[in-house]
C-alpha cells in the first residue's frame, strides 16, 4: 500500500509530507484514533500517465501527468489541472489533498483531487497545446467524471484547456458532458460569477475577521502582493468595503501610494502598460519589500512560500489574510503566532474559487442556470458560515485559525469516513 506518494530527502522541503504532518497534527488534535487518521492521509487513487504528442514538426515528444484522488468520501474529487515544468507526484498530492481539506471547511459535498502535466506551455504551440490536452484527458477519462472527479483550471491552465477536456470527455461517452469539469466559458456550461469569486471570498473572509476584532472597516491600510486573476478584482472589492489598498506587488516592481490606489485609474493603468509600476503618483519599492510597507493588512495573493520567518517578522500589518495558496511557510507562521498576528489560511480565505466551481457543477446538472443575484448570495452565505464556523471553533480548541480550520476539515473527513465503514 502507497502511504507516501514518494519518501522525500531529509533536508528537502516537500509539499506531500508537509500536508500529511498539518493532517496528522489535526488528528492529534481532535484524538481521533491512529488507523483513521492513516486512512485519511493516504491518497485513494494515483493515476500516472504516459502523454505522447506529436509535435508540429512531426516529431513525437513524451510527457508525464498525474490525476490524484485524495479523498473522496463526502463527495466526487474537486481539483485543478496544473502544467508546469516543476509538476511531480509530491506536489499534486500535497495540492489534492489541501483540496479534501478546502471543500470540507467550506463543507461542500466534494473530496479533494488534483491533476498536472509536466511541461512547460509557453514552449507549445497552440495545436500542440490542444493535442496534449486531448491525449492527457483520453488517459484519465475513466477517473473523472460529474460524479467522480471534476477538474478545474489551476495554473496555467483556463477556459479553453477546460473546453477541450469536456469535449474529449463528451466524444468518448457519446454525449454532452459539461458537469466533468468547471471554469468552462459561458456558451458551454459555464457560469457567470466564477471569475472574481476567488476574491469575493477574501474580501468577506477580511471583514469578518475585523468585525471580530471589533476593528473598523473603513480606511484600513491594505497591502497586496500580486495584480492577477486574485489581485485585481480585490483592488475593487476592498475599496467598495472602505478599506485603502495602500502598496502592489506584481512581478515588474511594486509600489506604495499612502493616500489610497484608486481601483479604477489603477485597471486603467494596468491595461496601458501590464504591471502596476508607474501608477500616477505612486511611490517605487523593491517588489520583496512589499509587507514592510506601513499597513494593517497583508494580502498574499501571488507566490506560494513567500512569507517565511524574515518576511513575518519584518511585516507592518497586524492581519494576513491567505489568497495565494500556501504563501506562509511554517516558520513564517510560527512568527506570525509568536507576535500574535491571525492569519485567515489558504484553505479558508481563498476557497471561494472552489465553492463558486461547485455552483457551476450544480448548475450543470440541474440543466438549468441561476440568475447572477441567485449565485451571490449563496457564495456570501457559503463563506460566511464556514468563517463563523471556524471562528468559533478556534475560540473553543484554543488553536490558530490555520490549525483549527484544518482541524474542522479533518474532523468532517473523519465523520464522512466513519459514518461509511470500511469496505468490503
Ligand atoms: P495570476 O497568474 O493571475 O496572478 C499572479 C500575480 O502575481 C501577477 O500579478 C504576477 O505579476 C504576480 N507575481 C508573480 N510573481 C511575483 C513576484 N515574484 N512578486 C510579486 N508578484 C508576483 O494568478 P492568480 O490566479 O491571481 O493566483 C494568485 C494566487 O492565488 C496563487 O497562489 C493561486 O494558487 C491562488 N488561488 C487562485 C485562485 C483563482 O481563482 N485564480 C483560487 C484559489 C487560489
Amino acid at each position: 500500500m502507497v502511504t507516501r506518494p514518494n519518501e522525500a530527502v531529509p533536508h528537502e522541503f516537500n509539499p506531500w509530507l508537509h500536508v500529511t504532518s498539518l493532517i496528522e497534527q489535526a488528528g492529534r488534535l481532535l484524538k481521533l484514533d491512529e488507523g483513521l487518521v492513516k486512512r485519511i492521509v493516504t491518497p485513494e487513487r494515483i493515476l500516472e500517465v504516459a502523454i505522447p504528442v506529436r509535435m508540429d514538426s512531426g516529431k513525437v515528444e513524451m510527457f508525464h501527468g498525474w490525476r490524484i484522488q485524495h479523498d473522496t468520501s463526502r463527495g466526487p474529487g474537486k481539483g485543478g489541472i496544473r502544467f508546469h515544468p516543476s509538476v511531480n507526484v509530491d506536489e499534486i498530492a500535497a495540492l489534492s489533498a489541501d483540496m479534501s481539506i478546502k471543500c470540507a471547511v467550506v463543507n461542500i459535498p466534494y473530496g479533494g483531487a488534483k491533476g498536472g502535466i509536466k511541461v512547460d506551455p509557453s514552449s507549445l504551440s497552440r495545436h500542440e497545446l490542444e493535442r496534449l490536452t486531448r491525449r492527457y484527458a483520453f488517459s484519465i477519462a475513466p477517473m473523472i467524471g460529474p460524479d467522480r472527479d471534476i477538474p478545474a483550471p489551476d495554473i496555467n491552465t483556463d477556459t479553453q484547456v477546460m473546453s477541450w477536456i469536456m469535449d474529449t470527455v463528451s466524444m468518448l461517452r457519446g454525449h454532452n458532458t459539461p458537469g466533468v469539469v468547471t471554469g468552462k466559458p459561458l456558451a458551454i456550461g459555464g457560469t457567470l460569477g466564477h471569475a472574481g469569486a476567488t476574491s469575493l471570498g477574501v474580501t468577506i473572509c477580511t471583514s469578518a475577521l475585523l468585525q471580530r476584532l471589533n476593528r473598523p472597516t473603513i480606511e484600513q491600510r491594505v497591502v497586496i502582493q500580486g495584480y492577477g486573476k486574485v489581485g485585481a478584482p480585490l483592488v475593487r472589492l476592498l475599496s467598495e468595503r472602505g478599506m485603502k489598498v495602500v502598496g502592489i506587488a506584481d512581478i515588474r516592481g511594486a509600489i506604495h501610494v499612502p493616500g489610497g490606489i484608486d481601483h479604477e485609474v489603477m485597471s486603467q493603468h494596468y491595461s496601458e502598460h501590464g504591471t502596476v509600476v508607474g501608477y500616477p503618483g505612486s511611490i517605487d519599492v523593491p517588489s520583496d519589500q512589499i509587507f514592510t510597507l506601513p499597513s494593517d493588512i497583508a494580502i498574499p495573493a501571488a507566490l506560494g512560500g513567500f512569507i517565511d520567518a524574515k518576511v513575518a517578522q519584518s511585516m507592518s500589518a497586524t492581519i494576513v489574510v491567505e489568497a495565494a495558496n500556501g504563501p506562509t511557510t511554517g516558520d513564517g507562521a510560527a512568527v506570525l503566532a509568536s507576535r500574535n498576528i491571525p492569519v485567515v489560511p489558504d484553505v479558508l480565505a481563498n476557497a471561494g474559487g472552489v465553492v463558486a466551481s461547485y455552483f457551476e457543477w450544480a448548475q450543470d446538472m440541474q440543466g438549468y442556470m441561476w440568475e447572477p443575484e441567485l449565485f451571490q448570495q449563496r457564495l456570501e452565505k457559503t463563506m460566511h458560515e464556514a468563517f463563523n464556523h471556524i471562528w468559533t471553533r478556534h475560540q473553543q480548541l484554543e488553536a490558530t485559525l490555520r490549525d483549527t480550520a484544518i482541524a474542522v476539515g479533518v474532523e468532517r473527513i473523519a465523520e464522512a469516513t466513519e459514518l461509511r465503514g470500511l469496505f468490503p
